[in-house]
Parts: C-alpha cells; sequence; structure tokens
C-alpha cells in the first residue's frame, strides 16, 4: 500500500479476527513443541470479585489458551481478598514451574485494600504476559527483550501481517494511557517511525492526524476520527471500544468516512480487539519457549 496515494478505492479491511485465528493455529503447534520438551505453556489469570465483565474476559481467555493446548489455572478469590493473600498467591503462581504467564484481571474490586500497582509489582517481571510490571515497561522503552502489553503488541502484528511498512512513515497515536497509547507509541518508535503522540490536550488533532501516514486511535470517543482527518491512504487502526447511541459495539474512528479515505483500516468490532487474546498466548509461549531454552 503506498500511504501517498490518491484513495480511488475504499480501504482494505484489516481482518483482526481471521488473523487472531491464524495466530492462534500457529501457537497449537507451538505449544505441541513446547509440551515435546517437557514446557507447556501454562497460564494463570487470577480473577478477584465478581465483575460480570471480568468473568466474561477471564472466561474468554481461558477457553483460548486451552483450545491452543496450554495449561491454564483460573485462580477465582472473593471480593473480599487481602492485599497480602493476593500477593501472597501471585507469589505461590511465581515459584510454580508448570506456570509461564500471570495474568491478573484488573479492575480489582474498589472498597478493600487491593491495589493495582502493588498486584502488577508482585508477579514477576519474566512471567509478566501482560506486560504491565515496572521492570518490562522499562525494558521496552530500552529496546530489551520483555513482554509488550498485547493490544499493542496486536497493533504492530496487524501491521506486519497486512504488510504495512512502518519504518520511516509519521505515525499519529491518539491516547497515551499505559496500557495502550504509550506502549504502542514505543513500539512504533523502535520499528523507526516518527511517532506523534496526542491526547486530550492536543491542539489541532485533526491537523495531526493529516499528517500522518498510520493513525492509531485508543481513545475511548466513539467516532472521533473523522474522515476528513486521514491521509488519502493511510493506515488507520482503531483500539476503541465504545457503545454507540443505537446500543451497538463501535470504535473511535467514524468508519464509513474513513473507509472512504484510508489505504487500511480496522473494524470494531473484529479488528483490534481479538489480537488482544491471541498476543497474550504469544506471550506465554515465549515465556514457556524461554524456560526451554528454545526460539519461539
Ligand atoms: P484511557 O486510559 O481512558 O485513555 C484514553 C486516552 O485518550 C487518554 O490519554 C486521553 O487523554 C485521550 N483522550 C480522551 N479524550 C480525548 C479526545 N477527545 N481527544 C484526544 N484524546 C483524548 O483509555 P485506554 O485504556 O487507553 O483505552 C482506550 C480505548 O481503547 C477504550 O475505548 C478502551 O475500551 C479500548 N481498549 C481496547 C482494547 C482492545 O483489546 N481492543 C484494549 C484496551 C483498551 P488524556 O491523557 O489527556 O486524558
Amino acid at each position: 500500500m503506498n500511504a501517498n496515494a490518491t484513495r480511488l478505492s475504499p480501504a482494505q479491511i484489516i481482518d483482526g479476527k481471521a488473523t487472531a485465528l491464524a495466530i492462534r493455529e500457529e501457537l497449537k503447534s507451538s505449544s505441541e513443541r513446547l509440551t515435546e520438551l517437557g514446557q507447556k505453556p501454562g497460564l494463570a489469570v487470577v480473577l478477584v470479585g465478581e465483575d460480570p465483565a471480568s468473568q466474561v474476559y477471564v472466561r474468554n481467555k481461558d477457553r483460548a489458551a486451552e483450545a491452543a493446548g496450554f495449561h491454564v489455572e483460573t485462580i477465582r478469590l472473593a471480593a473480599e481478598t487481602s492485599q497480602a493473600e493476593l500477593t501472597a498467591q501471585i507469589h505461590a503462581l511465581n515459584e510454580n514451574p508448570a506456570i509461564h504467564g500471570i495474568l491478573v484481571q484488573l479492575p480489582l474490586p474498589k472498597g478493600g485494600d487491593l491495589n493495582e500497582r502493588e498486584t502488577v509489582r508482585a508477579i514477576s517481571p519474566d512471567k509478566d504476559v501482560d506486560g504491565l510490571h515496572p521492570e518490562n515497561v522499562a525494558r521496552l522503552v530500552m529496546g530489551e527483550e520483555g513482554f509488550v502489553p498485547c493490544t499493542p503488541a496486536g497493533c504492530i502484528e496487524l501491521l506486519d501481517r497486512y504488510g504495512i511498512s512502518i519504518e520511516g512513515k509519521h505515525a499519529v497515536v491518539i491516547g497515551r494511557s499505559m496500557l495502550v497509547g504509550k506502549p504502542i507509541a514505543q513500539l512504533l518508535l523502535a520499528r523507526n517511525a516518527t511517532v506523534s503522540m496526542c491526547h486530550s490536550r492536543t491542539a489541532d488533532l485533526a491537523g495531526h492526524c493529516q499528517q500522518a501516514d498510520i493513525v492509531i486511535a485508543a481513545v475511548g470517543v466513539a467516532g472521533l476520527v473523522r474522515g476528513d482527518w486521514v491521509k488519502p491512504g493511510a493506515a488507520v487502526l482503531d483500539v476503541g471500544i465504545n457503545r454507540g447511541e443505537d446500543g451497538k459495539l463501535c470504535g473511535d474512528v467514524a468508519y464509513d468516512e474513513v473507509l472512504e479515505q484510508a489505504g487500511a483500516l480496522t473494524p470494531v468490532p473484529g479488528g483490534v480487539g481479538p489480537m488482544t487474546i491471541a498476543m497474550l498466548l504469544r506471550n506465554t509461549a515465549l515465556s514457556a519457549a524461554r524456560a526451554a531454552g528454545v526460539e519461539l
């Protein structure tokens, strides 16, 4: 795709669902190989409390990991669990050789003494497959091997698998959260893009986007990115998950408008979203491969 070309036809739809399924199939073979080497990938998912959305996310992660042939341990703790109990549980998982990846489903219940920062820091950086431990954040910034947060990793994977080159391109990332915006910007920078980070205080957000070869929207505002914000032929990745006025899921991008301008575009649902679990599984397999002393 030539990001500088004048648009002649609608954007290529980047199919995150199909891409995620393909990666999950690939991971099945990796899992078989690692199991033969005595390191069956093991994922522990810790759920504290009974938040319905978190229960759905945890179930989806468990099922995907089991389908890929991983060993899965789901630890359900009461909402009243203390930080000391949660930390002790995490430390036990850190020591468990059958577990290569630990994920604590966030957010944690409010009202008690549970603290998300302390919880994330309790996870061994070498099993932190969500990539949220400060050690992994530092490794990402320093260009060292570590775990990259799953949604940002999924964005880069989609660009790569759709042959959208990053080097030398101007990428505009809208959103600067620790979970999505900042790690995406670091990953793009590491791949030699020129990166502009935009946020709620950015002056002339539309003007910044119009300069971009790659736009990544990670905001949480339905339809924020309009068709005339997008340079003809640009690649647009929509990370946002919102409910539109019609009650349907939608992203941060005005899809129909941007479709006419962009060179490539992710839909919501079915774009970036499914990649998150695929990348969680890949990080877990990567951790098992490190334990086995082999390349994934
Ligand atoms: P967040 O922590 O709320 O951060 C939102 C960012 O957007 C902030 O940096 C904020 O700027 C910026 N922002 C808010 N309104 C803006 C505006 N009008 N113009 C420009 N920037 C604006 O959210 P997040 O956790 O990064 O998530 C972002 C979106 O991605 C959400 O819709 C979330 O549901 C979705 N998400 C999807 C996945 C997935 O798997 N696909 C995973 C995680 C998140 P300030 O910093 O100035 O406040």
